[in-house]
């Protein structure tokens, strides 16, 4: 099998490109580096992966043949976005547009990278796939929202006009090593304060609930939906929900830290619930999440103290 990656250097890509070599897979790994960085991938140059360093919002050119393409290629932290807004868009809809292109000329089976941000600050509660969403298109928030929504349109109607074979799946907050230490996520931020004796910073009053995966139980499902029969999206993500506020605390116990919580303003539109219903992907795909919320904080807590040492 030959896969391409895009987005390949980053926290999410990375993984995924590690996942395809150990199934034997030769990988061409392309990204342009904005929020991706080579050393999530400096392990696998000695493997069957091939980098390429392009923009995915420009044509894509890949010479023999390819049998699947993976587009994972965008900014995925409310920060990044809202500093590379216009970015943010052109990947989301034409690197998106040229990632379907290549893969309906190489006749491959395309993946994309979605999100629960199409559900938007949701007024349903748990999402389950067939929830159209709650989202503000003209918000801080909507620039990757929209994106991601853009692209599943296009997703599908490549698949419905051109009959490429498509893959859908809707991420949820996922967590672990290779997360850029100052992404402004909130496991990384957490975690970097809480290491470094800095006050933690909660943003509102931390009632805000997320549902956190790690990343191995994430590839684990887009392994297996990429090998399964559905052209729907599915929900992969760790229906485990917990406030903002109790991630915090967890992760001051679980670092041994005397970091204080400090609250400061809510971002705008930040959803104030959200929890995957995963009826799909469990009778679809066989799947559930098996790495509990401790054990994988203490994995990316030794990430990230090997990182500030
Ligand atoms: N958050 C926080 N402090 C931080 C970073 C994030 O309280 O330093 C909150 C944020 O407002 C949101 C939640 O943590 O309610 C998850 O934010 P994140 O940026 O990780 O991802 P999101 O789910 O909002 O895309």
């Amino acid at each position: 099998m030959r896969t391409v990656v895009t987005g390949a250097a980053g926290f999410i890509g990375s993984h995924l490109c590690e996942a395809l070599l150990d199934r034997g897979h030769s990988v061409i790994a392309i990204d342009n580096l904005l929020t991706g960085d080579l050393s999530n991938i400096a392990h696998l140059r000695s493997r069957d992966l091939e980098l390429i360093r392009h923009d995915v919002t420009r044509h894509i050119d890949i010479d023999g043949p390819v049998d699947f393409v993976l587009h994972w290629a965008s900014p995925a932290s409310p920060v990044d976005y809202l500093e590379l807004p216009i970015q943010t868009l052109k990947v989301g809809s034409l690197g998106t547009h040229n990632a379907l292109g290549l893969a309906m000329a190489k006749k491959a089976r395309f993946v994309l990278a979605s999100t629960s941000e199409v559900y938007g600050d949701p007024l349903e509660h748990p999402q389950k796939e067939s929830y159209w969403g709650n989202v503000n298109p003209i918000g801080p928030r909507g620039v990757y929202d929209e994106a991601k929504r853009f692209a599943e349109a296009m997703t599908l109607a490549y698949h419905r006009y051109h009959g490429v074979d498509t893959r859908i799946v809707r991420i949820f907050n996922t967590y672990g090593p290779r997360m850029r230490l100052r992404d402004g996520r909130a496991v990384p931020a957490f975690m970097s304060q809480a290491l470094e004796g800095e006050d933690v910073t909660v943003f509102g009053d931390g009632t805000q609930t997320r549902s956190f995966t790690y990343v191995t139980d994430l590839v684990d499902g887009i392994l297996r939906l990429m090998d399964a029969d559905t052209n729907d999206p599915v929900n992969i993500g760790n229906p485990h929900e917990v406030t903002i506020e109790q991630i915090a605390r967890t992760i001051i116990t679980l670092t041994g830290s005397r970091s204080r919580i400090v609250y400061r303003p809510l971002p705008v539109d930040d959803p104030k619930q959200r929890r995957p219903d995963i009826t799909r992907a469990r009778t679809l795909l066989g799947w559930e999440p098996k790495v509990g919320l401790e054990e994988g904080l203490m994995k990316t807590i030794d990430y990230f103290k090997r990182k500030l040492s």
